[in-house]
């Protein structure tokens, strides 16, 4: 641990001198109104640095640099910029350490998780730096009188806005797909850890990207945010956040038309027959809400668990989760770190007292741990049905919701019945079931006897208020280019 925070020190110092700056065009900028934000860490609430507070002014900037920046960018052979992506992929590697550091600090999400998000950062901009040679492919289509020629082009410079969950991690999900296909970009990062989001544009500007093909303009969600979806030359806009802000988003985003790609909330069901293997199910179960906090989309927040076994699979969790070590972000042994602030602890936290007053019972955690930072032990609610709101809203941190069923028909009733659809995952050793099963779950994503592993040809998105649009595979190229058709007299 002492090792890291020295480490850590060494990485922070320049942010100590100059905060966090935004980037416009290839130069790095305070905000036009001279105005700046303190980020804090969760762990000790300590200043880290200032960060630009980039406004409306700054996001106009920036849209201009990516408007301008486009052509070139977009005619840019697609092996050329492959070239530059797995270029920046490289320099991720190399700086995997610091970002997962600062990324730690920054959002109090523990080593042990974060040491892999820089390289899954790295994955992505491989992934999408291969593809960037065929983005624009087409097809022939030919009809009697007429030969069809298909093809696709970038949509224009697009806006990326992302939360404070992994935010590294993140951001390469969404940038690395509308590079490769020939977009400019203008980021606008979560407000509360912006740490990362500014080593990554300069690593990617380092690695050879032109200028003001990628811009980054910290700031708020109400005015940075708010200027980016409703500046007329910004064509899309890929959000990763809130349901209630994306639907804000939408309705900004309405007098320019923009085409919208919205990954959002989940209160995800983890399903448990009682045919399943066990303890199989009791580590994904455990690993799907306690790991990154439970501040993660695609966590297993509602554990739906068959009458039949209940009593001895609550009584392995109860284990379990009270012998998960919450601790310092830095510590390698650490499992749980503090949440990210203080509004959001004070909102996890207030669920302690909903679960009682709501009647269920509080079986493991349901405290804070010690008097500064944001720390919660991990908890567990047993007792609940699906009707409480400790079961129906998104509580994103370390707390689990225990309800019974008693049948196939009940399980999937009670699956269903919640506003989300990102993730669902299944745990039964009964093949015609799980088919069954699975086929009328709501939800983008499910996993059969299997925690959330990623694949990233895969379509990656949500149902009902999780989502709208798919990342993944070709299905990024989709949201971040145009189909054109060209239709030749024969
Ligand atoms: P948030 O919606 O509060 O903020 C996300 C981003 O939107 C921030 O950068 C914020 O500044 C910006 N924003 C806020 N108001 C805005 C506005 N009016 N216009 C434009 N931008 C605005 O979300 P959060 O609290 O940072 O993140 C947690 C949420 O993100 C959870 O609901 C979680 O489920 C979701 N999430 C979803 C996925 C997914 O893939 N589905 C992944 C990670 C996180």
């Amino acid at each position: 641990l002492q090792d890291n925070i020295q480490k850590l020190d060494g990485y922070l110092a320049r942010f100590k001198n100059t905060g966090v700056l935004n980037q416009i065009g290839g130069e790095a900028l305070p905000a036009q109104s001279g105005e700046a934000f303190e980020t804090r860490s969760p762990v000790d609430e300590s200043l880290i640095c200032s960060v630009a507070k980039g406004g409306a002014a700054d996001i106009d900037a920036a849209a201009r640099a990516a408007k301008a920046a486009f052509p070139a960018w977009r005619d840019m052979a697609g092996a050329e910029r492959k070239k530059i992506l797995h270029r920046i992929a490289d320099a991720i590697v190399e700086r995997a350490e610091e970002i997962a550091l600062c990324e730690c600090w920054d959002t109090g999400q523990a080593l042990r998780f974060m040491s892999k998000a820089a390289l899954r950062g790295a994955e992505n901009f491989r992934f999408f730096a291969d593809r960037a040679p065929a983005a624009r492919d087409g097809q022939s289509l030919p009809s009697p009188t007429l030969m069809n020629v298909t093809s696709r082009m970038p949509i224009g410079p697009v806006g990326v806005i992302t939360p404070w969950n992994t935010p590294f991690m993140l951001s390469t999900w969404k940038i690395a797909p509308a590079l490769a296909a020939g977009c400019t970009v203008v980021h606008k990062p979560a407000e509360f850890s912006p740490l990362t989001a500014r080593i990554l544009m300069e690593i990617a500007e380092e690695a050879g990207l032109p200028k003001g093909v990628w811009n980054l303009v910290n700031g708020f969600g109400e005015d940075a945010g708010k200027a980016l979806t409703e500046h007329p030359d910004i064509k899309a806009i890929a959000f990763v956040g809130e349901s209630r802000t994306g639907s804000m988003i939408m309705k900004q985003g309405a007098d320019t038309l923009k085409r919208v790609h919205f990954e959002l909330g989940g209160k995800n069901p983890v399903i448990v027959f009682d045919d399943a293997d066990l303890d199989r199910a009791l580590d994904a179960a455990i690993f799907m809400i306690y790991s990154l906090n439970g501040e993660r989309c695609t966590s297993s927040s509602r554990l739906l668990v068959q009458e039949t076994i209940a009593d001895e699979f609550e009584a392995g969790l109860i284990e379990r989760v009270n012998a998960i070590r919450v601790g310092h972000p830095l510590d390698p042994l650490t499992e749980v770190g503090p949440l990210i602030h203080r509004t959001h602890f004070d909102k996890v936290t207030g669920y302690f007292d909903i679960a009682r007053q709501n009647g269920a019972t509080i079986a493991a955690g349901g405290l804070r741990v010690g008097d500064t930072g944001y720390f919660v032990r991990p908890t567990l609610f047993t007792g609940a049905t699906n009707t409480m709101a400790i079961a129906q809203e998104e509580i994103f941190g370390p707390v689990l919701t225990c309800i019974r069923f008693n049948t196939e028909d009940d399980a999937l009733r009670i699956a269903n019945d919640v506003p989300y659809g990102l993730t669902g995952y299944v745990w039964t050793n009964d093949l015609t079931r799980a088919l069954r099963f699975t086929d009328s779950l709501e939800a983008g994503m499910i996993w059969v006897n299997s925690e959330n592993v990623r694949h990233l040809p895969t379509p990656f998105g949500g149902v009902k208020a999780s989502g709208i649009g798919r990342d993944g595979g070709d299905w990024s190229f989709e949201f971040y280019m145009e189909q054109k058709n060209i239709a030749f007299a024969t």
